[in-house]
C-alpha cells in the first residue's frame, strides 16, 4: 500500500533530534511561553520575511485571533464583511464568523483553486472591511491584484497560510504578502508538530502586541488584564519540535517540488485535470490535487491498486450543516470542484519508484 501521507516516516527521520529536544524541554522545568517559544517566533518571523511572530495553539486560533485583534484596535467591527474563498477548508470560515464578523463566500478560479480576483471586485459592498485569502494546497492566492484591490477599497488583507508555509509570490514569502498571515503546525502540514500548534506573522507591531497579550488572557503584564482574552498559547514542547523541523522544512518542500514535477510530467490520462502553478508563484505542494469527472471510479481503482488517496474537501462550507443558512446557494465552480477533486500522495518521503508506479496506475485509468 502506497500511502497518502506517512507521517510516522516524516518524524522518524528526525527521531534523535527529537527526543534530545524533548529531554532538554523536560529537563528546563518551564513549559509554557519560554525559550523554545521565543526562538521559533523569532525563527520563523525570519523564514517568513516578517517582522513579528506569535505562537498560538492551532491555525484556526491564529486566525480568529488575526480578526479578534483588529477588533480591539477599531478597525473591523461585529457584523462587518469578509470577502474569503467559498472553497477552502471551513477553519477559514470559522474563524470569521467567530468574530461575529459577515463572511461573503467569493468563487475561485477554478485553474489555480485560489480565490478570482475580478470575483473579489464584484463582491466588495459598503460593509466590506478584509479579505482573507487563502493559499490553497501550498499556492499562493493572486496577491498582487488582491494586495491592489484591497489598497483601491481601504481592506485589511489577511492570509490564511495554513497549507503554505515557504510558498511565494514573486519571491516574497506566505506569512509577508498582506497584513496579517495565519499559520497552523497540525502534523499533516508541511512545518507539522507532534501535536497542535499555529502562528501568527506581521508587520504590524501595535497588531502583534494585542495578539500577543489576547493569546494570554488578555495579559501583558501577569495578573493585569487589557482585554477578555483567550489561552492559545504554542506550548515549549511543540515549538522545540518545530525549532528543529523548520531546519529541514526547504529540503522537504525540494523533495515534495521533485514529486510534483514527476506528476506533471508523467500524467498524461485525458480523463485526469493537473494543476496549474500560476506565473509569479512557487508552489509548496501541500497536497498534489487532480481532477476527473467520475472521482468516485477513479479513487475505487486506485485503491485496489495499493495507492492511498483523499479527497480535501468533499464538502464545501455553504453546504455544511454548520452554516445551514448557505444551504440553498450556488457555488457552481466551488461545488465543481468539491465533486472533481482528489489529492494523490504527497510528502517528502515519497520515493521516486513509489511516484513512478503511480503514475503508471493513474495513465491506465479508464472508465
Ligand atoms: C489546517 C488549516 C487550518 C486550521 O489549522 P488547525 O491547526 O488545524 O486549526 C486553517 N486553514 C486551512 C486552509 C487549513 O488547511
Amino acid at each position: 500500500m502506497i500511502k497518502f501521507l506517512d507521517l510516522q516516516q516524516v518524524n522518524a527521520q528526525y527521531r534523535e533530534e527529537l527526543l534530545a529536544a524533548t529531554a532538554r524541554v523536560i529537563d528546563s522545568g518551564w513549559y509554557i511561553l519560554g525559550k523554545e517559544v521565543s526562538a521559533f517566533e523569532q525563527a520563523f518571523a525570519q523564514y517568513c520575511q516578517a517582522e513579528h511572530c506569535l505562537g498560538v495553539a492551532n491555525g484556526l486560533d491564529a486566525l480568529i485571533l488575526i480578526f479578534r485583534a483588529y477588533k480591539e484596535l477599531g478597525l473591523l467591527n461585529e457584523g462587518d464583511e469578509v470577502i474569503v474563498p467559498a472553497n477552502t477548508y471551513i477553519a477559514s470560515i470559522l474563524s470569521i464568523t467567530e468574530n461575529n464578523l459577515k463572511p461573503v463566500l467569493v468563487e475561485p478560479d477554478l485553474a489555480t483553486y485560489n480565490i478570482a480576483p475580478e470575483l473579489v471586485q464584484q463582491a466588495i459592498t459598503s460593509k466590506t472591511r478584509a479579505i482573507l485569502a487563502v493559499h490553497l494546497y501550498g499556492q499562493c492566492a493572486d496577491m498582487p491584484a488582491l494586495k491592489k484591490i484591497a489598497e483601491d477599497n481601504n481592506l485589511l488583507l489577511i492570509e490564511d497560510a495554513a497549507q503554505a508555509h515557504g510558498a511565494t509570490c514573486l519571491g516574497q514569502k506566505a506569512g509577508s504578502l498582506g497584513d496579517a498571515a495565519g499559520f497552523s503546525f497540525y502534523p499533516g502540514k508541511n512545518l507539522g508538530a507532534l501535536g497542535d500548534g499555529g502562528a501568527v506573522t506581521t508587520n504590524n507591531k501595535q497588531l502583534a502586541d494585542v495578539i500577543n497579550a489576547l493569546r494570554n488572557y488578555g495579559s501583558q503584564e501577569k495578573y493585569v488584564n487589557r482585554y477578555q482574552g483567550l489561552n492559545s498559547r504554542l506550548d515549549e514542547l511543540q515549538a522545540a519540535i518545530l525549532n528543529i523541523k523548520l531546519n529541514y522544512l526547504d529540503a522537504e518542500t525540494q523533495r515534495r517540488r521533485t514529486v510534483a514535477d514527476q506528476y506533471l510530467n508523467g500524467i498524461n490520462n485525458p480523463l485526469i485535470s493537473l494543476p496549474t502553478i500560476a506565473t509569479n508563484n512557487r508552489h509548496v505542494w501541500h497536497l498534489f490535487i487532480i481532477r476527473t469527472p467520475d472521482r468516485a471510479a477513479l479513487q475505487n481503482y486506485l485503491t485496489g491498486q495499493g495507492i492511498q488517496t483523499v479527497i480535501h474537501y468533499p464538502i464545501p462550507p455553504h453546504q455544511q450543516a454548520a452554516y445551514e443558512t448557505w444551504n440553498t446557494m450556488q457555488l457552481p465552480v466551488t461545488e465543481k470542484i468539491h465533486q472533481e477533486v482528489l489529492s494523490l500522495p504527497m510528502s517528502p518521503v515519497l520515493s521516486h519508484e513509489d511516484v513512478v508506479q503511480i503514475i503508471g496506475t493513474i495513465n491506465e485509468f479508464s472508465l
